[in-house]
């Protein structure tokens, strides 16, 4: 019998730790990793449907995130005996001819449940159709697997706390697999091929590194568990993080584990299985448990998107709501996409993002909340400029928060949120806003948040004059709370 080989198509699960799909391939007698820079993932794109608009797909901080996150799979994998064959291509066309060349059997991957990543599968599915090699899909971007769910998909609450409450009492968490003997590539494998450059994939900003960042989220399995490693461990920060985790300056005062799960270096489940061994040898409280609950949130999502499709890349969301005016002013937009509202709280976030990629929690609920119920804006802009700047994008988690602050996801309510009045409670001494906003360092906190409400005279002796020195706030914020109410 001729020796098996396995293509393992690496996507977002750029690891070898708790990997099923590289641990199912490594059944074979040769394994061939391959990864795909699909240029649909890069440059303008529409976003489609009914009121379309123009985006970047991938812009700068995602895209250099990626590049050093295929660059550690490589070295990784050549540590291990193998390699990473790297190619600039659809993979419906590149992972054909891969397993043409190798004659290969199987094909092994992560699937996902978002729309544009299951439609390459369906495409990579169709492509192999006639050939003899058979495509084996595996779930792992969750903390709870999709087989261990305790309700059938489309029985998934639309709240959040049902759905925890049945996952926690129903499903316990897998342990993480551990990494393979991977077998040598076979002598037939093609050329390796380089990895693009970054303006091969053609973000339109190029950008330096900003140290007024939060960290430098260097992209790679490597550098995640690092993270991890100097985050609950080193640090031991998880003993303190549901106190810390609503802040905004700092490299801890949240896990800042998001980019390196969206891009499949780290799994949940080996995060989860930290958190669990951090609580048998040091502290078990509310605030490891509530890493855990943040994860079940990103669950959530996941799930969530497994169950609508493509609903929550509507207007009206999973709601089908039709009463809610969306707007488009293109000024608006600008002012707010620069951070140049004249709301020192959304600058700030916003400005945050663009340098760097990253906001918090709390920053993007109020930067979506302005947006999309403040100025009313389509909703839908703001999550495609987040998925643009985003360094740790994900459709489910992106496009599911925003909908939710919108008011056409999950959750009945409309919700929107009182940017000052957050302001105040978040960034009581306007530190953030004053780290972002340099205009307004020299103002008293409560005019740093509120600079329109200054006299002329406080103005000049400040050095900050409204409408010049910093714009004047592109919306009356008392007049459109009315509208809301
Ligand atoms: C409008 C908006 C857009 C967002 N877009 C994204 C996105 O594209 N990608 C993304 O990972 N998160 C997104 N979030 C959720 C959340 O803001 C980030 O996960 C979090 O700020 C990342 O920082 P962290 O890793 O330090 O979080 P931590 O507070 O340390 O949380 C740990 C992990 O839990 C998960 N998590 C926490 N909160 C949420 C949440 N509300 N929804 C889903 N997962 C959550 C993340 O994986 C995070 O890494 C969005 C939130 C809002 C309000």
């Amino acid at each position: 019998m001729s020796p098996s080989t396995a293509l393992v198509w690496f996507r977002r699960d750029l690891r070898l730790h708790d990997n099923d799909a590289l641990v199912a391939a490594c059944d074979a007698d040769h394994v061939v990793p391959v990864y795909c820079f699909d240029p649909r993932d890069y440059g303008q794109r529409s976003f489609g449907g009914h009121h379309s608009f123009e985006f970047q797909k991938t812009g700068h901080h995602r895209a250099r995130f990626r590049l050093e996150s295929v660059t550690d799979l490589r070295s990784s994998l050549r540590d291990h005996g193998s390699d990473l064959l790297i190619r600039v291509g659809r993979p419906e066309s590149v992972l054909p001819d891969v397993a043409a060349a190798v004659d290969a059997d199987t094909v092994t991957m992560h699937t996902l449940p978002t729309a544009e990543e299951k439609h390459v599968e369906s495409a990579v599915t169709h492509a192999f159709a006639d050939a003899n090699v058979s495509v084996r899909p595996f779930w792992g971007h969750t903390l709870t697997h999709i087989d261990d769910l305790p309700m059938a998909l489309a029985d998934v609450p639309d709240t959040y706390t049902t759905f925890r409450k049945a996952v926690e009492a129903e499903s316990p968490v897998r342990d993480p697999v551990p990494i393979p003997d991977i077998p040598a590539l076979p002598s037939n494998t093609p050329e390796v091929g380089t990895l693009p450059s970054l303006s091969d994939l053609g973000p339109e900003t190029s950008l330096s590194p900003d140290d007024r960042g939060v960290l430098s989220f260097d992209g790679g399995e490597t550098a995640g568990l690092a993270r991890v490693e100097s985050y609950i461990w080193e640090g031991d920060h998880l003993r303190t993080y549901k106190e810390t985790r609503n802040g905004m300056l700092g490299a801890d005062y949240s896990s800042k584990f998001s980019p390196w799960l969206n891009e499949g270096c780290l799994s949940p489940r080996s995060v989860q299985s930290e958190v669990e061994r951090y609580e048998d040898s040091r502290v078990k409280n509310d605030s490891t448990y509530w890493l855990t609950f943040e994860l079940r949130w990103r669950d959530f999502f996941q799930f969530q998107f497994a169950k609508h499709g493509t609903d929550f890349f509507h207007r009206g969301g999973i709601r089908h709501r039709t009463d809610i005016e969306w707007r488009t002013d293109d000024t608006q937009f600008e002012r707010w996409a620069t951070g140049q509202t004249g709301i020192p709280f959304v600058d700030a976030n916003m400005r945050e993002l663009n340098a760097t990629g990253y906001m918090s929690n709390r920053g993007r609920q109020n930067a979506a909340s302005f947006f999309a119920n403040n100025l009313r804006l389509d909703w839908r802009r703001g999550a495609a400029y987040f998925e643009t700047q985003l360094v740790d994008y994900d459709p489910a988690s992106n496009y599911g928060n925003w909908a939710y602050i919108a008011g056409v996801g999950n959750d009945s309510r409309d919700r929107y949120f009182d940017i000052v009045k957050q302001a105040r409670q978040y960034d009581g001494d306007a530190a953030y806003v004053k780290h972002w906003v340099s205009e307004l360092a020299d103002l008293p906190p409560t005019y740093a948040h509120e600079p329109w409400k200054m006299s002329d005279t406080e103005q000049a002796q400040y050095g900050v004059e409204v409408g010049v020195d910093y714009p004047a706030p592109v919306v009356d914020l008392d007049a459109s709370y009315e509208k809301l109410r």
